[in-house]
């Protein structure tokens, strides 16, 4: 079956187009756009990205990058024959620039639906022996596009690791973009596939990482640090966890009861100490929303796992009590201590000497023997090893120099106004 897999999806391709840097600064890059088992979520996702915008992207508006020539089967202004011409003439090698293939959703397998008479998904159609016509499948136009392409992309969990049309139980064979084309793949650049995941994955993960492949296209730019699963490392490098705006929570020991509740969200069912994702730090558009910003768990979807790995969504990961309880039991003696040092940030020196707080607002409560015993060994261990301490002697005598320096001033000046 392996080996009968292998043949099948036997990339060489007798019209691999050709490109390279020495025919002068690359002006226009075409990005072949396919979707397989796919929501259109990463299409969706993709447009409202706005640092780099696929707007800007395709206006050829980033100075140094390729102008791209998006052929996408729902943003193109053109339909039918027009709209398929330039992938036929990718796959012909006779477009005259260097391609990317994008490929969003999962992999089916067509052998399966093709049994039946019928397909998974397709874009266009090719003429059968009895004169029919018959949809061709996007994992053909990948197969048919892949090799001669500068790089190729999966964008979206479907496409990166198989996602929800690859769990278990699934009937349509689905698979990733990397287990479609193999281990042995290599586009015409010498990249394996790069792997942008989420579901849906952060846009502006996407154009960034389309910008920065362009800059290496173009020999603006080094090649774009990718790690093992061929994820773009500085993105995925870290949890969601690391970047979470709840973390602060997660570390003291607090924790959400229900859904709505500002705290960490373990308790409920967040993925998020395992799951490498930037969303929270970068915000699902624009750096606005994310996740756990608006109250969401973290359920897994950029990792290779997801969905069973992290299934069910309602239940909490196995491993909180452990992590909750310990965060808990650090927090019940940390949470107080940080109380005590933000007092003394909230009260002025002239406060703490006055044992007052002038507040019209209400009624500050001033610290008592205790809090103050602890904010003064506090200071001393602040301080320790400093030159210069708020209230020591040494900055009495410096302020009693420069209160004597002014009063010298004054009294020169009244008497030299006396004459
Ligand atoms: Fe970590 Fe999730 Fe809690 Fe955020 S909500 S701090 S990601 S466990």
């Amino acid at each position: 079956m392996e080996t009968a897999d292998r043949r099948d999806r036997d990339l060489t391709n007798a019209h691999t187009p050709v490109f390279g840097l020495e025919s002068g600064p690359i002006q226009v890059v075409h990005a072949f756009w396919l979707a397989g088992m796919s929501c259109d979520g990463c299409s969706i996702a993709a447009v409202g990205a706005r640092s780099p915008s696929v707007e800007q992207l395709v206006a050829g508006a980033i100075p140094g990058l390729p102008k791209v020539v998006l052929h996408h089967p729902v943003l193109d202004v053109e339909a039918g024959a027009a709209f398929m011409r330039p992938y036929h003439e990718a796959k012909a090698g006779s477009i005259g620039a260097p391609y990317v293939v994008i490929y969003e959703g999962s992999v089916a397998d067509e052998r399966i639906a093709g049994a039946l008479g019928g397909y998974w998904s397709g874009m266009g159609a090719r003429r059968m022996p009895d004169g029919s016509h018959q949809p061709i499948p996007t994992a053909q136009w990948l197969k048919d596009l892949a090799p001669g392409a500068a790089a190729t992309i999966a964008i979206g969990t479907c496409a990166t690791w198989g996602g929800i049309p690859a769990a278990a139980g699934n009937v349509t064979g689905s698979m990733s973009v990397m287990d479609f084309l193999g281990k042995e793949y290599l586009s015409a650049l010498g990249l394996p596939v790069i792997n942008v995941p989420g579901c849906s994955p952060v846009g502006d993960n996407f154009t960034e990482t389309i910008a920065t492949v362009l800059m290496f296209l173009a020999g603006v730019g080094p090649l774009p640090e990718f790690d093992e699963l061929g994820r773009p490392a500085w993105l995925f490098r870290n949890t969601v966890h690391q970047g979470c705006t709840r973390a602060g929570y997660y570390e003291e020991g607090t924790f959400a009861r229900n859904h709505g509740d500002k705290e960490c969200l373990v308790e409920l069912g967040c993925w998020g100490p395992v799951v490498q994702c930037n969303i929270v730090a970068r915000g699902a558009m624009g750096h606005a929303g994310g996740c756990m910003r608006t109250g969401g768990i973290c359920i897994g979807c950029t990792m290779p796992g997801f969905p069973d790995a992290y299934a069910p969504f309602y239940k909490a990961p196995p491993g909180k009590t452990l992590s909750s309880t310990a965060s808990r039991v650090t927090g019940s003696f940390i949470r107080p201590l940080r109380r005590i040092s933000q007092r003394r940030g909230n009260l002025t020196a002239r406060w703490q000497q006055q044992g007052e707080v002038p507040s019209g607002w209400g009624h500050v409560r001033t610290p008592g023997v205790f809090t103050r015993a602890t904010h003064y060994f506090y200071s001393k261990l602040q301080y320790a090893g400093s030159r210069f301490t708020p209230g020591s002697a040494e900055q009495r005598r410096l302020q009693a120099e420069g209160h004597s320096a002014l009063r010298q001033a004054r009294q020169q000046v009244q008497g030299e106004s006396a004459k």
